[in-house]
């Protein structure tokens, strides 16, 4: 998808041709997800319990069964109603050994497990303004897992629909491939260049790639505490909201490329002079 190409009046590259680009994840980065999974996980165990399981027996088993099956096949949207119906199945399994699941309750499950992908998605506060005023100067490209047809949707809903001047998105839990390849295809200056993400594992993983601005403002997968990558050559740093973001990660990479800019230009006139 291309939906922004009006690179004339913007600063987003240097004079040896680089771009400057803000790779920037978007589930728990730019808009919340948790919430929507936690209603949903909720909704499941109200259904259970209803059955006559426990509740907290229910909690734990789709939480296992998500967590197992997020590992194996990744993070297409096809996951979590997969994971529901397999954690009824494990309980029943488990509980009521000698009872048949209902196709009723499967469908219920089925259902449940859709219902995060067709909520209208909450937009973090200042992600938008912040990164409009960004958009000056550095190309954003949005760097997102999951399923194609649900991420587009969520990135128009959200309203970054036209700020973005790509879109990655991939089923697999690889960012840092993803953020090589974009580099070498967009000819990005990578240490003028930065990741924006919430997971210390799947974001913090680009480090190996370029800065990054961690924005814990979702905790995430369980999985997700990671220690970041060591002595990459680029440099990470945490942030608390996106007015953070701005003021510490973005505006100082503004600065060190003007400075450095400046140093050149200063350099070439006294050898000129
Ligand atoms: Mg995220």
């Amino acid at each position: 998808m291309k939906a922004r190409c009006n690179f004339r009046s913007r600063k987003t590259s240097g004079r040896n041709g680089k771009n400057y680009v803000l790779f920037i994840d978007v589930d728990g980065t730019l808009v919340a997800c948790d919430p929507l999974f936690v209603r949903a996980r909720e909704n499941f165990v109200f259904l259970m319990h209803s059955l006559g399981f426990d509740s907290e027996a229910a909690r734990q088993m789709i939480q296992d069964v998500d967590l197992k099956n997020a590992r194996a096949v990744g993070f297409e949207r096809d996951r979590f109603p997969m994971s529901m119906v397999e954690a009824y199945r494990e309980l029943c399994k488990k509980f009521t050994p000698d009872s048949t699941p209902d196709t009723m309750v499967i469908e219920l499950c089925t259902d449940i497990g859709h219902s995060p992908f067709f909520q209208a998605p909450q937009v973090f506060v200042n992600a938008l303004p912040v990164l409009e005023r960004a958009s000056e100067y550095f190309l954003l490209v949005a760097v997102t897992m999951g399923n194609r047809e649900a991420q587009e949707h969520k990135i128009y809903q959200a309203g970054f629909g036209g700020l973005f001047d790509e879109l990655i998105i991939t089923p697999n839990d690889n960012k840092p491939e993803c953020v090589r390849e974009a580099i070498i295809d967009m000819n990005v200056d990578p240490s003028q260049s930065a990741f924006i993400g919430n997971s210390l594992r799947s974001d913090g993983a680009c480090l190996t790639e370029t800065n990054f601005i961690h924005l814990p403002l979702e905790a995430g997968w369980a999985f997700d505490n990671h220690v970041l990558p060591v002595d990459t050559g680029f440099e990470a740093f945490t942030a608390v909201s996106w007015r953070e973001v701005e003021e510490r990660g973005i505006a100082r990479l503004i600065r060190r490329r003007e400075y450095k800019q400046a140093a050149k230009r200063r350099r070439k006139n006294v050898e000129q002079a």
